[in-house]
């Protein structure tokens, strides 16, 4: 492992360049921002400070760099279109252990390192939880010390901003390069050159074989920008590579028509539209022509530049390619890697359809993230074949010669292969881009058990039969180096002092909670680090909402993108029942309560923004009305984003993990909340089932239906008579259908509350109401007991060990990758 030594030693220079971390400050604001101490503001001092980090991570970084380069190990490349990477310098600091002497520097100009770090901005490259999975897997590859690469978008607007106006979502741009970015490095040297349009010509080699070449096309250029990802506390930094478009003018300038010299360089510009904007859509696809470029922009890119390493080392010998790498799909947003693979090896390296095939299905494998249907990514074959006509003839061809293989094993069922064909047939064709995915992988899997097991049941049940062992499960984490450590000192500390700091290498160290759980000593410094977090979160919302929380209530918290199946809309009937209650005078056994909730609707997604309206109504008239004081707060939290979560999780006490069982893959917002001493109310969705085995049943606070449930109950769903038949959900229903929340917007909400009365809701809120108000009520109970509450909530914590992406990652290196920490690190 690593050299203590050497890390915590760095304040001095350590080779021969560097001076301590204060000198290099200065050093940054005058010589790289030419600003004297003495007059600067803290953008300033976060700038230099990053810079004077980020130099501490250039030589481990080289050094790793080097090292990959010459390992002949497997070498991961990890293919997402998102990292939601959040803040990096507190990150950076932490892992290479320089907290203290940073500290020390900054006191010399009177700063503290918070208010410093909160001066940057978040890299947003990402929705949610798909996106910040990447990143926390990212972490959790640096610290087993893997040779993993990421690959992605240096897109120049990130996640939108959220703003809220009357109540509504307003959007508003992510320019979060405006200021630079101290944590890149451009590498122009590989550049890389992606082509689309035009089409196939076909022509005869020295060996006389037929090869295809694409001719006609429309170049344009992919320049790499580098981020170090540091491992904790070790020597490895590894690297995040993201592809930013540029104008391919060289090749285009012979084109030019002297006449049109203006118009053809506005015309170059278009070739940076690639990569300026991150689609903002969440469990949902769109179909534009725009995102299909983006993919097979990252993915082009990204496989010419390891191709490109390998050839430099192995000439066009690619026997041994798919033995020493490995590419793992986060999705199936990099899914044209399969064919894009094919492509490289046969058009341009000539190698043969059944070498290709079996060195890209070596390769290849493929994390599948939804079971929406709406989420599946299908592209329509007119599109594709006017953008990437060599990629489609390569799917057809993979096509072709799978249900070849089908057809074999299915004599005369021809039902089978219209199911399993990537090609969707009908007015419009599509190419089915998951179908395409496990085609083309050695390995296919889910996210958590429940997932899994759904996806082999059901939507890939047709493949599960032909390739059983492609299917694997790997139930997703968070890395408790950020979700833990760094966003909750407080916590960080006392565990520390009562069972030692192994813990941020290894979570499963947390057991050494359990026999503490009923400790009354141990339950009292617990309860005060809570109560600070609590603090700490009443005082933000305050700030950006202007609610006030009652420091003894319970913190109610439901954060994630708004998305019908998540049923925002279920938690926020529970607080107009609660209300309702209020009104009635209905008051003992009510426990105070707040209730947070936050997130993003996709700007096209007019129900989701609807709910976020519906949750500031209900807001405004709750917070408004004396009748509530002291017993019942709501607020929307706008923006939401990772560096929010990081204040908003360690203050959490009850985390909402609602979603229609068998929606949700996984989550990983539940995991954060759990290793933060929140306990859960769910529903059996995701890796919420995983949570509960983990936690005890007995310390969850379970609802709902299942996920068989829910199919059988919507065979005669009827919502009409579970409100006529329950006087309390009657109550509710008529509050919001007689105007309470919208006085002066008559009938803004008559598409949710139709929604719920509709027999055809997919998400079967009414089914699960009642049930979720009970156990709501068991929760406010329960919390009135402070000692039982407290044993649940450390049990919670010391449990949490199965949920840290060290364990996934660890089992994505043995059970898919095959691949081993980097020898010599
Ligand atoms: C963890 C996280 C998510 C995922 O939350 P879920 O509850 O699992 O949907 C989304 N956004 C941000 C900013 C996160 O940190």
């Amino acid at each position: 492992m690593l050299d203590q030594t050497q890390v915590s030693d760095s304040s001095k220079p350590s080779n021969g360049v560097l001076l301590p971390i204060s000198d290099e400050i200065r050093r940054h604001l005058l010589y790289t921002f030419g600003h004297d101490e003495s007059h600067v503001n803290n953008n300033y001092r976060y700038r230099a400070l990053a810079a004077t980090v980020r130099d501490r991570v250039t030589k481990k970084w080289r050094k790793t760099r080097e090292l990959f380069e010459q390992s002949d190990q497997r070498k991961v490349h990890y293919l997402s279109l998102e990292f939601l990477l959040g803040r990096s310098l507190n990150n950076a600091v932490q892992n290479l252990d320089l907290e203290s002497p940073v500290r020390e520097a900054l006191q010399g100009y009177g700063v503290d390192l918070e208010e410093i770090a909160d001066q940057e901005l978040d890299a947003g490259l990402g929705n949610g939880g798909l996106g910040r999975l990447a990143a926390c897997f990212l972490d959790s590859c640096a610290n087993l010390q893997l040779p993993v690469v990421g690959y992605g978008i240096r897109y120049e607007f990130g996640m939108f901003h959220q703003l809220i106006e009357n109540g509504r979502q307003v959007e508003a741009p992510d320019h979060w390069l405006r200021d630079g970015n101290p944590w890149e490095i451009e590498r122009p040297e590989d550049t890389r050159t992606i082509r689309f349009y035009g089409h196939t010509q076909r022509s005869i080699n020295e060996k006389g074989e037929q090869v295809s070449s694409l001719v006609d096309t429309h170049d344009l250029l992919a320049v790499p920008y580098d981020m170090p990802i540091p491992g904790y506390k070790n020597d490895t930094v590894n690297t995040l590579r993201l592809w930013k478009a540029s104008t391919a003018d060289v090749f285009n300038l012979a084109e030019f028509n002297s006449g049109n010299y203006t118009d053809a360089v506005v015309q170059m510009n278009n070739a940076e539209q690639i990569s300026m904007v991150l689609y903002p859509n969440d469990s949902s696809e769109n179909g534009k022509e725009l995102r299909l470029k983006q993919q097979y922009f990252l993915v082009s890119a990204s496989l010419q530049d390891i191709i490109a390493k390998w050839v430099e080392k192995n000439g066009d010998d690619f026997t041994k390619f798919g033995e020493q790498n490995c590419f793992q799909l986060n999705d199936t947003h990099p899914a044209c890697a399969v064919p894009e693979l094919m492509r490289l090896l046969m058009d341009e390296h000539g190698l043969e359809w059944d070498e290709a095939w079996k060195v890209t299905t070596s390769c290849m494998a493929y994390t599948n993230h939804t079971l929406l249907p709406e989420a599946l990514e299908r592209w329509s074959v007119a599109l594709f074949s006017r953008l990437l006509p060599r990629l489609l003839e390569i799917i057809y061809d993979i096509n072709a010669k799978f249900l070849k293989q089908v057809a074999k094993e299915y004599p005369g069922d021809v039902d089978v292969l219209r199911r399993v064909s990537l090609v969707e047939e009908g007015d419009q064709p599509h190419i089915r881009m998951a179908y395409l995915s496990i085609v083309g992988s050695f390995s296919v899997n889910g996210v958590a058990a429940l997932h899994t097991g759904l996806l082999k049941k059901g939507l890939f049940a047709d493949f599960y039969k032909i390739w059983p062992k492609k299917f694997n499960n790997k139930t997703n984490g968070v890395t408790q180096r950020r979700w833990l450590s760094h966003c909750n000192p407080g916590l960080r500390d006392l565990l520390n002092d009562t069972i030692g700091d192994k813990w941020e290498g290894d979570l499963v160290e947390m057991a050494k909670l359990a026999p503490l759980a009923s400790d009354k000593a141990f339950q009292k410094k617990w309860i005060a680090v809570k109560q600070e977090n609590k603090r700490r979160l009443a005082e933000h919302v305050l700030q950006h909402t202007g609610v006030e929380f009652m420091e003894d209530a319970i913190f109610d918290v439901q954060v994630k993108r708004i998305h019908e199946y998540k049923r925002q809309l279920l938690n926020v009937l529970h607080v107009v029942h609660l209300y309702d209650r209020i009104r009635r005078g209905d008051t003992k056994n009510m426990t105070p309560r707040c209730v947070l909730i936050g997130g993003k609707a996709a700007p096209g997604y007019h129900v989701a923004k609807l709910i976020v309206k519906l949750i500031n109504n209900v807001a405004s008239v709750v917070n408004n009305d004396p009748a509530t004081k002291g017993l019942l707060r709501l607020a929307f939290f706008p923006n939401y984003r990772v560096s929010t979560m990081e204040i908003i999780c360690p203050g959490t006490e009850l985390s909402e993990q609602i979603s229609t069982a068998g929606k949700e893959a996984s989550g990983t917002g539940n995991m954060k909340f759990m290793m933060n001493g929140a306990l859960t109310i769910g529903t059996l969705d995701g890796a919420n089932i995983e949570i509960r085995e983990k936690a005890g049943a007995e310390n969850f606070f379970l609802f709902g239906l299942d996920a068989a449930g829910v199919v059988d109950i919507r065979k005669a769903y009827d919502p009409n008579g579970i409100i006529a038949g329950d006087e309390e959900i009657r109550r509710v229903m008529e509050l919001i259908e007689g105007g309470t929340f919208n006085k002066n917007e008559p009938g803004i909400f008559d598409l949710l509350t139709s929604g719920l009365r509709n027999p055809q809701d997919q998400w079967v809120t009414m089914a699960d109401f009642r049930s979720y108000i009970d156990a709501q009520q068991e929760a406010g109970d329960c919390y009135r007991d402070k000692e039982r509450w407290n044993r649940m909530s450390i049990l919670n914590s010391a449990h949490s060990g199965w949920f840290s992406s060290d364990r996934t990652i660890g089992q994505y290196a043995d059970e898919i990758w095959s691949a081993k920490p980097l020898q010599g690190s």
